[in-house]
């Protein structure tokens, strides 16, 4: 074989200017083939490999000096742990390295897959082309990250002491650069999950459902982990009923009820550890599985043609929500610490998105449960005010009959139940037309009013009640037809309630002006009534349109009222797709707005 002319050999001056230089990937390569150029030409050996241990438990070639036929042969490759493992077991101890004698191995065995064309030269100390010699690098924490291999020395004898030690220097530094390497590889890993972390979470957020967030996420938590299938298991609320799977389109799993049991308990201690569990024909069982579990998960996922599986608990705050299962197949890379640590992290982000949609479900219920109940009290509202009704008008008949009669000391008394019973008759109708506006069952009748015709008649019936209180209505309303769909009864009562409140709460007189008008929007209507009154105070508006409400002003409380009629109007306005708004200053006045679509 021949030697490649003009080898470069690398002072440790260049090596640990390039490694303090930074961690990108071409400094950290060029730093390791010139330690390995180095081994070659400085310490005399024809060939120098050094090698990565990799997550998958791989040792890859990154580096070789020395022929070209031995770097085409060797760069890139991987060879598998227990092939380094079982050369340690043969080696004898040189110190940091360990030299395996040709005598040792079997005649078959090759271990690098090239094995050098070289005449042994005579002698005890003679190197033969079988013989091994290499050295385990080792990171910080001790454990193998890497090994430097080398083979034909350049005098054909095996190292005597001296060049033991010289190697042993090169060691040194390529554990170094072998740790950097790793630690920027990892480091390019995180950036890479943490960004594809970032995409599932905004792909999560935003859905209301477990299995929307999985049909949103399959794809990127499958690209990001290499992943073969994916499921998520979600807790039901109390977190002790059955927790519902979610597997993507496509992808067939059931869990039987002991399978489903050993999950969520596993989920539960996994997110309490905050660790995730692994389960792979080649791990040991993790502390959150039993051995017997281990062994039913592997035969449930080789039924589905999976070998091994990621357990990633799934939970927000203290409380477990689920887990997220990602699973390979047999031959794909075994799962990365950096993966591991990924994993739990969007665990955290999953388990929000599933707490929202938790919140989400629960308030959708709420929601129907409410709708239920109000339509119970709508329904409950129009029959006992019919029940009440037919009484009252009987009641009323005969005390009008009385009215002419001679009832002696009676009559202001019998005047006081006449006074109430009204009272009593107009508490009733109101209630009898709110649950009428409020009933989602009631269909709503269609036409075309013009609300110019609307307006007139309300002004008609409230015309006597202005004058006695000394009031001026002002209409002011287009020459053409202003037009909204809808029905003519309930359009009157909208009217009718906003001029009747506006009489009724400008005790000291004034201007009433109703204004009806196309806009702002396009294709709406806006009907304005707007009065010189006691005003509203700015806290009490927004309680305006519920069932009762009645201002707490002195002034608003003597006057009679029931406190359903802007409640009936909201509930009309709402009704023909329309919306109410109030404006108003305590002593100065109010003004309401109600906007319909135009027809
Ligand atoms: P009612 O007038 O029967 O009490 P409403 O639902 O029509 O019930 O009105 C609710 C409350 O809103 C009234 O009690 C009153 O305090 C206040 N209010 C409504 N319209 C006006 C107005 N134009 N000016 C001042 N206060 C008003």
């Amino acid at each position: 074989m021949t030697l490649e002319p003009g080898l470069r050999g690398a002072t440790w001056g260049q090596v640990e200017g390039l490694l303090a230089r930074g961690w990108s990937s071409g400094v950290l390569q060029d730093a390791l083939q010139m330690l390995a150029e180095g081994v070659t030409s400085r310490v005399g050996f024809a060939v120098a490999t050094i090698q990565v241990l990799r997550s998958t438990d791989e040792f890859e070639t990154v580096a070789v000096a020395g022929s070209p036929e031995a770097s085409a042969q060797l760069l890139g490759t991987f060879r598998p742990r227990s092939s380094f493992e079982h050369d340690l077991a043969l080696a004898e101890d040189w110190g940091s390295l360990r030299f395996v004698s040709h005598d040792r191995l079997a005649p078959e065995e090759d271990d690098l897959g090239w094995v050098p064309d070289l005449v042994p030269v005579a002698g005890p100390n003679a190197w033969h082309p079988l013989d091994l010699l290499f050295a385990p690098l080792h990171g910080e924490s001790g454990k193998v990250i890497g090994s430097l291999c080398v083979d034909l020395p350049t005098d054909g004898l095996r190292p005597g002491p001296e060049r033991r030690r010289e190697l042993a220097r090169y060691v040194v530094q390529c554990a170094r650069a072998v740790d950097a390497l790793l630690q920027r590889d990892r480091l390019t890993e995180r950036v890479r999950l943490a960004d594809a972390a970032r995409e599932v979470v905004r792909a999560a957020s935003s859905q209301f459902t477990p299995a929307r967030i999985v049909a949103e996420c399959e794809e990127q938590l499958r690209r990001t982990f290499d992943a073969r299938g994916m499921w998520i298991q979600a807790l039901d609320d109390f977190g002790d009923g059955p927790a519902a799977l979610h597997t993507p389109v496509g992808m067939e799993v059931h869990l039987d009820e002991d399978l489903s049991r050993i999950a969520v308990a596993a989920a539960r201690r996994g997110w309490q550890e905050q660790r995730v569990g692994i389960v792979s024909p080649s791990r040991a069982p993790t502390s959150l599985v039993t051995v017997e579990q281990h062994a039913r998960i592997q035969a449930f996922l080789s039924g589905l043609g999976l070998s091994s599986v990621m357990f990633v608990p799934l939970g927000a705050g203290p409380e477990c929500l689920g887990n997220l299962v990602l699973a390979r197949r047999d031959g794909d890379p075994a799962w990365s610490d950096v993966e591991c640590a990924a994993a739990l992290e969007i665990g955290h982000d999953l388990g929000r998105a599933l707490l929202n949609a938790r919140l989400f479900e629960q308030e959708r219920r709420l929601s129907e449960e409410l709708k239920a109940l109000d339509g119970y009290k709508s329904q409950l509202l129009a029959t006992v005010s019919h029940e009440l009704k037919n009484p009252l008008t009987g009641i009323v008949g005969h005390l009008e009959l009385l009215e002419g009669a001679d009832v002696g000391e009676a009559g202001p008394s019998i005047a006081a139940v006449h006074r109430n019973t009204l009272r009593i008759r107009r508490l009733v109708d109101d209630l009898l037309l709110l649950a009428r506006s409020s009933d989602p069952g009631r269909r709503a009748q269609r036409e075309p009013v013009d609300l110019r015709e609307v307006v007139e008649d309300a002004v008609e019936l409230l015309s006597v009640q202005a004058t006695v209180g000394g009031l001026e209505i002002v209409v002011v309303a287009p020459d053409t037809p202003v037009c909204t769909s809808g029905d003519p009864t309930d359009l009157e009562r909208i009217c009718a309630n906003l001029l009747g409140n506006a009489v009724k709460y400008s005790p000291d007189g004034g201007t009433i002006t109703l204004t009806l008008d196309h806009g702002p929007e396009p294709d709406t209507v806006t009907l304005v009534c707007e009065d010189q009154g006691i005003g509203i105070a700015p806290e009490e508006q927004e309680h305006l349109w519920t069932e009762f409400f009645r201002s707490s002003d002195p002034a608003a409380e003597k006057q009679v009222g029931t406190g359903l009629g802007l409640a009936i109007v909201a509930r009309i306005v709402e009704r023909h797709g329309g919306s109410i708004d109030v404006s108003s200053e305590l002593g100065r006045g109010s003004r309401f707005r109600v906007t319909l679509p135009a027809c």
